[in-house]
């Protein structure tokens, strides 16, 4: 081969490796399904999906480490070096069928709901695991409450109007909504729980009460964390100390934090918010899935 042709044709080895380890990328992060990747190889011989060995996206599935990928290459009768585009018809059968029950089945992840009484700290928790922990999903809520100093759109909630969160609940959007402390309305939206659950990953919601009973009724399968105070005097002096609601809304916090004191009994798991970081990491034990994708 001319030496030009050599060079060109190394350039295109390169770029056609990038392009693969992208792919790879994209099923890792949840982006694009395994399945999805493997019908576009089969639609498009060209296409770099087409190039990608089947061990490799095997192995950019959550929880599939190399041992694991060489007995489902066995179970499916593939060899190790096969690519996607190389496939027989009867592999690609098989294959297809396998990415199906995974995506369907048991490989979803973990949905955790942090709730319980008001000024327990849940906020505090929450806060302290995105900071530490980035990796765990921690869902957005939209509110119609205003900002408070410091929130961020899309980081902190989604802060929507009257007529837009009307809007979202007419159109499904939300896995859960309430009004709460008889204020504002906050609600779960559902598409991208459901999207990060499908691809084997867990996610962490942290909403009141109401909320978590109409989870635990829409998904029965999600983990409930009632958050608990050290003791009632201790969430007394919380909720005063916060300080930044007037006293009739202390007044009414603290009646609605009674009574969620008593749901307690309703949620699988109790953990004691008396030092954040071993609350918080309780919380993030909770999001592996045994079996399925690795700690977040
Ligand atoms: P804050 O206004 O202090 O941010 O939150 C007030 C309360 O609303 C907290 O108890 C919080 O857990 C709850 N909350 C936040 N997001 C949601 C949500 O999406 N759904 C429900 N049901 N409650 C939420």
């Amino acid at each position: 081969m001319p030496e030009v042709d050599r060079a060109a044709a190394s350039r295109a080895a390169v770029s056609a490796r990038r392009a693969r380890a992208a792919v790879k990328e994209a099923v890792r992060s949840g982006t694009r399904s395994a399945l999805e990747v493997a019908e576009t190889a089969w639609d498009d011989p060209g296409s770099p999906e087409s190039g990608l060995r089947v061990r490799e996206l095997l192995q950019a599935l959550r929880g599939l480490g190399p041992a694991r990928a060489s007995s489902v290459l066995d179970e499916l009768g593939i060899a190790e070096v096969k690519r996607l585009g190389g496939l027989g018809a009867r592999q690609r059968v098989r294959l297809r069928e396998y990415l199906r029950a995974r995506g369907s089945g048991g490989f979803r992840g973990r949905l955790v709901v942090l709730a319980g009484p008001t000024a327990v700290g849940k906020g505090t928790v929450s806060s302290y695991i995105r900071e530490h922990y980035p990796e765990v999903l921690l869902s957005v809520s939209a509110t119609t409450r205003a900002p408070r100093p410091g929130e961020i759109e899309g980081v902190h909630y989604f802060f929507v109007d009257d007529d837009t969160f009307d809007g979202m609940i007419d159109r499904g959007e939300f896995l859960e909504w309430a009004t709460v402390h008889n204020q504002s309305r906050y609600g779960t939206p559902r598409p991208p729980v459901e999207a990060t659950l499908s691809s084997g990953r867990s996610v962490l919601l942290e909403i009141d009460l109401q909320g978590a009973r109409q989870v635990r009724a829409a998904m029965p399968d999600a983990v409930l964390v009632f958050l608990l105070p050290p003791s009632w005097d201790e969430l007394v002096r919380r909720l005063v100390g916060r300080g930044t609601e007037s006293s009739a809304e202390q007044a009414r916090r603290l009646e609605t934090a009674q009574v969620e004191l008593e749901a307690q009994g309703e949620f699988d798991v109790h953990i004691v918010n008396d030092d954040v970081r071993r609350a918080a990491r309780e919380v993030v034990d909770l999001l592996a899935v045994p079996g399925g994708a690795p700690r977040p």
